[in-house]
């Protein structure tokens, strides 16, 4: 039995961060996981950066809610939870992601979560476990689930890797140069197909 494992941003909706940057017009916000492959050292320069520029939890919340999901993910979710089981493995935070996942008919995420302080700056993050992409393959796998991951990232690679199927959608050059053996698509209806043909024996 097949189930579907797949990243949020870069896939079904735009990148938060890089929104983020736009809209506050701080150039260093736009760094994402698909240039830098260490996430705390990220997520580190994320947060002294929001530190230095006084920016707080609602101000990031409100760009967040003008954003839309990417052109057919909607309608392509709609698809595939009608014909599989799909959880959404994300290193977003619950405080972000909320806006986005009503739009997409809230699948089921899982992804970590922000500590504020009571003015309501962002003072640290917490990640769910450490490796937690990975982790949630592991997991499905032991209750005795195939799993079929989707990704476009560094930080999917570890997950993409320890799944039976791994699929790369819309991925920067670098991801694909650096993981030539990993099929890459590029619309819903190629990733369409190819979750067809790799359940086609067994769902
Ligand atoms: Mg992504």
């Amino acid at each position: 039995m097949y189930i579907i494992c797949s990243d949020l941003e870069g896939i079904y909706t735009p990148e938060i961060w890089i929104n983020v940057s736009k809209h506050t017009g701080i150039e260093e916000l736009r760094l994402t996981t698909r240039e830098v492959n260490d996430y705390n050292v990220l997520m580190r320069g994320r947060l002294s950066i929001l530190k230095q520029h006084g920016l707080k939890l609602t101000d990031i919340q409100k760009v967040i809610r003008q954003l839309k999901p990417l052109q057919g993910a909607r309608e392509f979710l709609d698809w595939l939870r009608s014909e599989y089981q799909l959880i959404i493995v994300s290193d977003t935070f619950r405080e972000f992601a909320d806006p986005l996942m009503e739009q997409l008919g809230r699948p089921t995420l899982l992804c970590h979560h922000l500590t504020t302080d009571e003015e309501g700056n962002i003072t640290d993050y917490n990640l769910r476990q450490p490796d937690a992409k990975r982790k949630v393959v592991e997991a499905l796998q032991n209750l005795n689930y195939k799993v079929i991951a989707i990704g476009d990232s560094y930080n999917d690679i570890s997950m993409l890797r320890k799944a039976e199927k791994a699929i790369l959608f819309r991925p920067p050059q670098n991801v694909i140069d650096e993981n030539p053996d990993i099929p890459y698509v590029t619309s819903y209806e190629e990733l369409r197909k190819i979750i067809i043909a790799t359940t086609a024996s067994e769902k």
